[in-house]
């Protein structure tokens, strides 16, 4: 029986693509392997959105070099961003890889495992939101589910709308059909998965499926990533607001604190635009966590512009950010902008960014000391039997120590716990009696 191994690097949508690329290869009576040097087949699924996870992914690439020389048999794929973008310049690079696919071509796995030629699938597939795949899942309590895929957005520093394509929603009924059947194998969070979700259109709007997904019997909460600042709608916020299981946070990437770097990001909203959304979303639901994206150091960035964005940080007081320093993308708008900022201004404007919100995160967490969260139980710690982990409504991880008495709670249990320490990142907390 062939057995596979499948190398995750990127996002969640990446995760997510490797979960099903897993379906169809069990499906088929693959079974998977418990490490790379033991599997037949390994797909290596990528990420180009910055430079460094594409070094990461060629210098793991170039430790098979030796394995394949002394298993000739073992086929190497490689899927994701990376593929779609290089295509077959991938097969000159690196010989020893066999095949390549790009993210709307991984339905067709199977048969390209199959063929014995070396095979490059990186067509545009206008029907991928409309096929089914089988899903293996990895998580027992939190599921993802595709609402829609590529992106129209074109950001102008950003790979994603050439790798993935252009935006294509799924069927609202295949979509609720699908989280149905989550909620029967006993699935207690769903997270609703697209690069800019809340352009979500199909049969109805994205507040309308929000509502709907509410509505599903056993599913105990919502979420969904990611949202574009221009596309947040006041019915998107009243939707949030009046349904019972739409968790309270919503990850809300900024990018830039300075309306002119947003303007030459091609983001289409200014600083007085989003700061008016983040006012809405607070008014009316005033618990709501909000977090975000920032890039540092983009080109044209003064040091004027990377103090709006600190500033921004202070003003808008983020629960957690991502932060990244620009990195040049070939074939974006941005790699040929004149004034690229050099690394070690953008590396040191990345390190305030990072020491301004670290302060406003831990003080955040702080204010939540002694409170009573609600926690979707997650996992159960390896090496202690009376911790688990989990997380709260806003999305904030939790350590959750129990005694004896507790012992028969397990992951998906929905359960109330005192906050009794605040870390930076994370939380810490007991059962509450
Ligand atoms: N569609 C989502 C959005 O608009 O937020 C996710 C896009 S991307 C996977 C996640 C984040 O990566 C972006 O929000 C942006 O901050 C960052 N990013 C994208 N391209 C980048 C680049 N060339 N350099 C640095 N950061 C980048
Ligand atoms: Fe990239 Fe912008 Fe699309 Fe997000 S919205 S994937 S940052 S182009």
């Amino acid at each position: 029986m062939t057995k596979y191994y499948i190398s995750t690097f990127g996002c969640q949508m990446n995760v997510h693509d490797s979960e099903k690329m897993s379906g169809i290869l069990k499906a088929e009576g693959y079974i998977e392997a418990d490490s790379l040097r033991d599997a037949d087949l390994v797909i290596f699924n990528t990420c180009s959105i910055r430079q460094k996870a594409e070094q990461k992914f060629f210098s793991e690439l170039g430790r098979l070099k030796e394995l394949k020389k002394r298993k000739p048999g073992l086929t190497i794929a490689v899927a994701g961003c990376i593929a779609q973008q290089e295509g077959k310049n991938i097969l000159k690079r690196v010989p020893y890889v066999d095949h390549v696919m790009g993210p709307q071509n991984i339905h067709m796995v199977r048969d390209i495992l199959k063929s014995n030629i070396n095979t490059i699938a990186i067509d545009d597939n206008p029907l991928i939101a409309d096929t089914e795949l089988p899903v293996e899942r990895k998580d027992e309590v939190r599921a993802w589910i595709n609402i829609m895929y590529g992106c129209n957005n074109f950001c102008s520093y950003c790979i994603v709308p050439y790798t993935r394509g252009r935006e294509r929603s799924r069927p609202s009924a295949a979509i609720l059909h699908e989280i149905k059947g989550l909620a029967e194998r006993g699935y207690g969070e769903v997270t609703l998965l697209g690069q800019n979700v809340n352009s979500y259109a199909d049969d109805i709007s994205f507040p309308e499926l929000l509502k709907a997904v509410d509505k599903i019997e056993g599913i105990r909460r919502v979420r969904f990533v990611t949202s574009h600042p221009k596309d947040l709608s006041d019915d998107l916020i009243l939707a949030i607001r009046d349904s019972e299981k739409v968790c309270e946070h919503i990850h809300l990437p900024l990018q830039s604190g300075s309306t002119k770097i947003l303007s030459l990001m091609n983001r289409k909203y200014g600083y007085d635009d989003y700061i008016g959304k983040v006012d809405k979303l607070r008014k009316e639901i005033p618990g709501i966590a909000i977090t975000s994206d920032i890039i540092a150091g983009f080109p044209d960035e003064t040091v004027e512009d990377h103090r709006m964005t600190i500033k921004a940080l202070h003003d808008i007081q983020f629960d957690g950010i991502f932060a990244f320093h620009y990195s040049v993308r070939a074939g974006t708008r941005a790699a040929v902008m004149e004034g690229q900022v050099e690394d070690h201004i953008k590396l040191s404007r990345l390190n305030e960014i990072f020491e301004v919100q670290n302060d406003i995160s831990e003080r955040k967490n702080k204010a939540l000391l002694n409170s009573v969260q609600e926690i979707l139980l997650e996992m159960p710690d390896e090496k202690n039997p009376k911790k688990m982990s989990g997380r709260t409504q806003t999305n904030k991880i939790v350590s959750v120590y129990f005694d004896k008495e507790n012992a028969t709670l397990k992951s998906g249990d929905l359960i109330n716990v005192s906050i009794i320490k605040a870390n930076r990142h994370s939380l810490e907390g007991i059962v509450k009696p």
